[in-house]
């Protein structure tokens, strides 16, 4: 069966829509959620809504995630980032705390592949897989052939053999039966690899390919939410520069 693997929405409504019907379209297909359902947007209750509703989803912790249960991780962030959790949580309310700690794993190990928000050395910690040196730490310390990631918002493939590649949209990436895999799909919510359309991947396992998917929403709107609430505008801003 397809896996549909999208991260960091980050509270975008709009973008998690578009996704989200596309994933209806290829039903049955199963879902895998890498982290950061919320922050810098407006929509955190819709978003987390929307994720804990998927029936048979796996969803992965994010630090943004995490810091809406712990005030210490909040500290963590920078000013700006700080001030929309604060405001997250706010409008949260408590309501999603329990189901945050019961859905929402570290690190997911489930035979077919490895998942985690950062790099899966330190689950908890969050650091960013982002150089083909940390990549190569993740293939030697565990045994997996697909291992997804999210975090940097930035689609990325790392090979055992060959270095990091950036997959291009609607292209079909083979993967080999024996090689091993590092997967990013990007960010639904706040990309930044200057394409500011909405980002997930399919693994298709049958074809042994994995895709780069971008989807247009409506930014305009999302952004003005953003403004209206009263969020640090720049996380309006960046929606357009997909930066
Ligand atoms: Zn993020």
């Amino acid at each position: 069966m397809k896996l549909l693997i999208c991260s960091d929405v980050h509270g975008n409504i709009r973008a998690l829509d578009a996704v989200l019907d596309a994933y209806r379209d290829l039903l049955p297909c199963r879902f895998l959620f890498l982290g950061d359902a919320v922050g810098y947007g407006a929509h955190p209750r819709e978003c987390l809504g929307r994720l804990l509703a998927l029936p048979g989803a796996s969803l992965v912790m994010g630090n943004h995630d995490l810091a809406v249960l712990s005030l210490n991780e909040r500290k963590t962030f920078n000013t700006d980032a700080f001030t929309a959790l604060e405001w997250t949580v706010n409008r949260l309310d408590g309501k999603y705390n329990d189901p945050l700690v019961k859905s929402f794993e570290m690190l997911i190990e489930d035979g077919e592949y490895l998942a985690a928000h950062g790099s899966p050395l330190f689950p908890e910690e969050f650091p960013y897989l982002t150089t083909i040196y940390e990549a190569e730490k993740v293939f030697q310390k565990f045994d997996f052939s697909l291992c997804f990631v999210g975090h940097t918002h930035v689609p990325m493939v790392y090979t055992y053999v060959g270095g990091p590649k950036s997959p291009e949209p609607g292209k079909p990436f083979a993967l080999d039966p024996s090689g091993r895999y590092i997967i990013n799909p990007g960010s639904v919510g706040q990309p930044r690899d200057g394409d500011n359309r909405a980002s997930f991947m399919i693994l298709d396992p049958d074809e042994g390919t994995v895709t780069l998917h971008r989807l247009v929403y409506n930014i305009e709107a999302e952004a003005k939410d953003i403004k209206a609430a009263g969020l640090p505008e720049r996380f309006a801003e960046r929606l357009f520069r997909g930066r």
